[in-house]
């Protein structure tokens, strides 16, 4: 028999998951399931594990790495299952709304807003047996207990809900989504990651560009309520309406202007580290953004709070460069001329931020509410 587990969804800001023809009609499992994915595969490449990038995939069969063993690959089911209680909800949500300020203009895409959604986590009682190189029988089955990966699944879905984002638009500030799953156990999981990472070690540096969780940063930002001016009063409504602050677009438009005042970057890094979409589609690379920014969502009634979080690749030359200057600009008084909080109008109440100096150390903050 199967056991199922519930966990609560709230979204803080709009969650979109492409539909059929790109409408977000309702919340797709295959959504959730992808972001999970991409999140599981951040934290086994953290703990020094194989995860196969699955946009070139090459898993099958028995020849699996530690993301497709547990997510799935052709000749090989996924080891859970995801179930919403949930018929959506919004039929608003795939309009785009228009943000203006000075020179520049974005069109954000709306999602949809849930309160208190069932999520059903579904698994197997019984232990996961991993692929062997040979068929060998004498050799000693390795396992993957059903609790191990109950609480590897939950962590990844904790880590995602407190410091992270879910499904797509993440670039316009969607997908903050409060999961309710307190009952992970974190050393139980942790044990999971060290072994797939022992049963499926990195055999070659394919994992320098994708991202891995020890070269990720997260910066939670709380402000007072304010009036976001580049947002014309009759589009905001929606926003208003939602308790949303849509901050994303205005203050990637300054972070992207930091890096370009800065001589250290050249348009190629910048280009890298925000994200470029070119316009003729000649000679110049696509990137999406290594930096992800949120809109803010109500903390209570006066305060709000925004996420700014992303990952410097280890095959990022700057690396060391970016994040020193990062701290920099955050951490920049709001009178500063110039500086980030100033060009964005914003006077922070607090923030913090966390950066990885040991894994385990850094799972354990990022647990932490
Ligand atoms: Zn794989």
């Amino acid at each position: 028999m199967p056991e199922s587990l519930e966990l609560k969804l709230t979204t803080l800001t709009p969650f979109f998951t492409g539909g059929v023809d790109g409408i977000c009609d309702r919340l797709h499992e295959t959504s959730l399931i992808g972001s999970m994915r991409w999140w599981f595969e951040a934290i086994v490449r953290g703990f020094g594990g194989y995860a196969c990038d699955p946009t070139e995939h090459k898993c099958k069969d028995n020849d699996l790495c530690a993301a497709c063993f547990v997510f799935g690959a052709t000749g090989h089911k996924r080891l859970f299952r995801l179930k919403t209680d949930l018929e959506l909800i919004n039929d608003e949500s795939n309009n785009s709304l228009k943000v203006e300020a000075k020179n520049s203009k974005w069109y954000i895409k709306r999602g949809l807003f849930v309160k208190n959604a069932t999520v059903k986590l579904i698994y197997s009682k019984q232990e996961h047996l991993l692929p062997s190189e040979n068929n060998d029988e004498t050799s000693i089955k390795k396992v993957l207990s059903s609790e191990e990966l109950k609480n590897m699944l939950l962590l990844t879905l904790k880590i995602m809900s407190i410091n992270g984002s879910f499904g797509g638009g993440t670039s316009y500030g969607n997908g903050v989504l409060n999961i309710d799953c307190d009952r992970v156990d974190k050393n139980i999981a942790i044990h999971g990651f060290n072994k797939l990472k022992n049963h499926f070690p990195v055999s070659i540096s394919s994992n320098d560009s994708k991202p891995k969780l020890n070269d990720f940063f997260f910066t939670k930002i709380q402000f007072k309520k304010i009036q976001i001016n580049a947002v014309p009063e009759k589009e905001s409504k929606w926003y208003t309406d939602n308790r949303i602050i849509p901050i994303s677009p205005q203050m990637r438009y300054y972070l992207r202007s930091l890096i370009r005042e800065d001589k250290n970057f050249s348009k190629d890094e910048r280009h890298r580290l925000m994200g470029f979409v070119p316009n003729n589609h000649e000679n110049e690379q696509k990137f999406s953004s290594l930096i992800r920014i949120s809109n803010a969502y109500p903390l209570n009634e006066n305060e709000y709070e925004f996420r700014i979080w992303g990952w410097f690749p280890s095959d990022f030359e700057k690396k060391d460069e970016i994040l020193n200057k990062y701290k920099e600009w955050i951490s920049t008084l709001p009178s500063q001329k110039g500086g980030l909080w100033e060009k964005t109008n914003l006077s922070p109440l607090s923030s913090s931020t966390l950066f990885c100096d040991s894994m385990e150390f850094f799972i354990k903050q990022l647990l932490e509410d």
